[in-house]
């Protein structure tokens, strides 16, 4: 961390005020800047920098050259460590740096109940792996197929530990629940309106069903054949009408296909039903699974068609489709090399590189205009999760968490430029459009268009 000596100011990182930025607020885009310190925003300004006033005194001035000014991003689906036997590649202290690197100041992890575990434990586990983390973070707690014991003790969950957001799996081992479990537990939680539901969409005996028909294989497509869109669809309609049913805020974890994407259009009387998708849905094709590389590119559930590429990008575009997380969940190479496509950890990288992707692939190549690109990387997720206006906006009394993007410049993602512990990504060589070129978390620099400038431990745990 750099930090800078400043007779001005109580230490610590300096006051700072960008100016010549254009600056994406909720009331529009402006061209000017901001003001901020440790403590948050101070000030956001209206004007070019020769129009104003050369206050305040002290202030580092930072010309951002015409550079966009978005709020630090909010990645609501990561895996930093956690779970199962292979190890996933980034801990919260690298998968962090990533983050940074790639202007995600916020990111959303799990505390996933081992069998048996309960959740004081769990939750004294995950606050401790976390406890390195340079990002801000929160924590989706798992409901696992014990949560009859886990509701028992509620309140250790959400008024001792600040935790509100649930993550329910409709399919995985050991957390599997079936759709009378899943009513249950809206029933009783939904009234609240605090809470949220994160929820892994797939009817398990479709796939169970499609597992022992084909059997194993090394061949990755078989991934895509035994998890088919209809898996997803049809789980994902059941949800849909327990939350008209039960009025639950749910948000469905990463969606792939052109059939959930059109349940926003079914009418909803109550609760509120979102939906998330991630940059490798948009990207990749379930082409990438064919061939020797083909498990290098596996995750849950699989990647699609172009037509399910299509039907995400007209969602994002129009503004239905609101949330861009990445399920960041890396795995080393040695892992997914030579495994079968039942054994193949699933799960890729992501955290680094999706604000850029979302920007070049979005605003630049699609028309995407920035108020909904903000909305997409920070703001919607800000405002599901509680954390608006504190987080995902900029204005007074926000923290200055802040990131600059560069339209000029250009960015090749991969290896070359990673901050994180992967050691190979999917979305190596692709080339985008604009640069990540300076990005502040409460108020001070922790990326620098080269290098992350974060101790292990920055981070603070966002209570709910
Ligand atoms: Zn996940």
């Amino acid at each position: 961390m750099h930090l800078r000596e400043d007779p001005h100011h109580r230490g610590g990182d300096p006051m700072r005020r960008i100016v010549n930025a254009r600056v994406v607020t909720p009331a529009g885009i402006r061209l000017g800047g901001a003001v901020f310190d440790e403590r948050g925003i101070i000030a956001v300004e209206d004007a070019p920098s020769d129009r104003l006033a050369p206050r305040p005194e002290g202030a580092e001035t930072i010309d951002a050259e015409g550079a966009w000014l978005v709020p630090g991003g909010i990645d609501p689906h990561v895996h930093f460590g956690g779970f199962g036997d292979i190890p996933i590649a980034d801990d919260f202290w690298t998968g962090s740096c990533g983050a940074l690197a790639g202007g995600t100041t916020t990111v959303m992890d799990f505390c996933e109940p081992a069998r048996g575990e309960d959740a004081r434990a769990v939750i004294a586990r995950r606050m401790a792996d976390a406890s390195c983390s340079a990002v801000d973070y929160a924590f989706h707690f798992v409901l696992s197929e014990q949560y009859e014991d886990l509701l028992a003790d509620l309140s250790c969950i959400e008024d001792e530990a600040g935790i509100r957001d649930y993550k329910l799996f409709t399919v995985y081992d050991n957390t599997t629940l079936g759709l009378d479990d899943v009513r249950s537990i809206f029933s009783r939680l939904a009234g609240d309106l605090r809470r949220t539901f994160l929820i892994h969409a797939e009817d398990a005996e479709l796939v169970a069903c499609l597992q022992d028909e084909l059997g194993d294989s090394v061949d990755m497509q078989y991934l895509a054949r035994t998890r088919p869109d209809t898996a997803e669809f049809r789980e994902v309609e059941a949800l849909h009408d327990l939350v008209a049913e039960t009025g639950a805020r749910v948000c469905i974890a990463h969606s792939t296909c052109a059939e959930t994407v059109a349940l926003l259009d079914g009418p909803l009387p109550c609760g509120e039903f979102l939906l998330e998708t991630c940059p490798h849905y948009l990207a990749f094709t379930e082409d990438a699974l064919a061939g020797d590389r083909g498990a290098r590119s596996t995750m849950v559930p699989p990647l699609r068609t172009i037509a399910d590429q299509a039907a995400l990008w007209e969602a994002i575009l129009s503004g239905k489709l609101s949330i861009l997380s990445t399920d960041h969940c890396p795995y080393h190479a040695r892992y997914k090399d030579d495994a079968t496509y039942r054994t193949v950890p699933c799960g890729v990288d992501g955290v680094q590189w999706r604000m850029i992707y979302a920007y070049s692939e979005g605003v630049v190549k699609r028309g995407l205009s920035m108020e909904r690109f903000v909305d997409l990387t920070s703001a919607a997720a800000a405002r599901f999760y509680g954390m608006w206006p504190r987080k995902g906006c900029i204005a007074p009394g926000s923290d200055a968490d802040l990131v600059l993007i560069d339209p000029v410049g250009t960015t090749t993602l991969g290896m070359g430029v990673s901050a994180s512990a992967i050691d190979y990504s999917i979305y190596e060589g692709m080339e985008l459009s604009g640069r990540i070129a300076r990005v502040f978390k409460g108020g001070r620099e922790v990326y620098d268009g080269t290098a992350v400038h974060a101790e292990p431990g920055s981070g603070s745990f966002l209570r709910r």
